[in-house]
């Protein structure tokens, strides 16, 4: 019998990650969340993702990316788990060689989507080693191991799902070699561009595994905090790159991450 398909989904509690989450927990998947502190699922505890069939559950699980490499070979992951059983409770997961991993028996893992990112607020030349090495921990050193973890572990799931599992890592336009320099963005832009040229390569030494493996690359997502927060004349300039492309919504994101892992190439 086919197990509940797991997603496991970083930067789950806000924005394009939560849009995400809701697409992915309507359509019958449980979720396994990462955000980078547990008052971060505060917002979520309050509107949480719907459970709309037998079995399925979701997870939050604190995980500090920003921590890379020490967070591979943490040993306990804290977080909240609930089901159908109103109510969300606490949930501690330290089993296994990957206690992010750590699944019930009727559950496989089917989808990672890599959608934790830090923008910089500072041009490279004013950024120091330890922001430096913040923004590519979170935005590409962190989703390469979580691909390694889940492809290792999608190996062995795959006989139990009815799709083949599949990853997606959400790059930008703005790693898009093919899209203008935007100055103030070289180290978000470059790890955005690892990230792609990663997934790309990855996808052919996965393929003959039967793992697929995607990249999307998003225009301008204005809505997000990623956004919002940015200093005004940043978000103009940001705005003005980007007019010529369609703005997308969070909604958007989450249906193509949904066809993505829908559709059976
Ligand atoms: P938001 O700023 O709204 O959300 C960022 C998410 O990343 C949050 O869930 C946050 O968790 C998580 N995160 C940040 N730092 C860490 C960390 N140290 N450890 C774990 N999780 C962390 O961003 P968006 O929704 O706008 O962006 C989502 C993705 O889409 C990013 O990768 C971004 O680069 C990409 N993108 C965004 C575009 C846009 O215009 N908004 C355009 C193109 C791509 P927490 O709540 O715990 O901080």
């Amino acid at each position: 019998m086919p197990r509940t398909p797991v997603a496991l989904i970083t930067g789950a509690t806000r924005g394009i990650g939560r849009a995400i989450v809701d697409k992915l927990s309507a359509e019958g998947l449980s979720c396994l969340m990462v955000g980078s502190r547990k008052e971060s699922f505060g917002p979520m505890t309050a509107d949480l993702p719907v459970i709309c069939r037998e079995l399925q559950w979701h997870r939050g699980l604190v995980v500090d990316l920003a921590q890379w490499p020490q967070w591979t070979q943490q040993g306990r992951f804290d977080g909240f788990h609930f089901s159908s059983v109103p109510g969300a409770r606490a949930y501690r997961c330290s089993d296994g060689a990957w206690p992010l991993l750590d699944l019930p028996p009727s559950s496989e893992l089917a989808l990672l989507v890599n959608c934790a990112g830090v923008t910089q607020a500072s041009p490279a030349l004013r950024c120091d080693a330890s922001e430096i090495q913040r923004i590519t921990n979170i935005n590409y050193l962190s989703a390469v191991s979580l691909c390694n973890m889940a492809a290792k572990r999608m190996l062995r799931s795959r006989k139990h799902l009815s799709r083949p599992p599949c990853i997606v890592n959400i790059s930008s336009i703005l790693g898009d070699p093919a899209t203008s320099a935007l100055p103030g963005t070289a180290l978000y832009s470059a790890s955005k561009a690892a990230l792609a040229q990663f997934s790309r390569t990855l996808s052919a030494e996965l393929a003959r595994a039967g793992i697929r493996v995607h990249c999307l690359s998003p225009s301008l997502v204005a809505q997000t905090d990623m956004v919002q927060t940015l200093e005004e004349d940043a978000k103009v300039r940001l705005e003005s790159t980007f007019s010529q492309f369609p703005a997308q919504s969070p909604q958007q994101i989450a249906s193509q991450v949904w066809k993505l892992y829908d559709s059976d190439t």
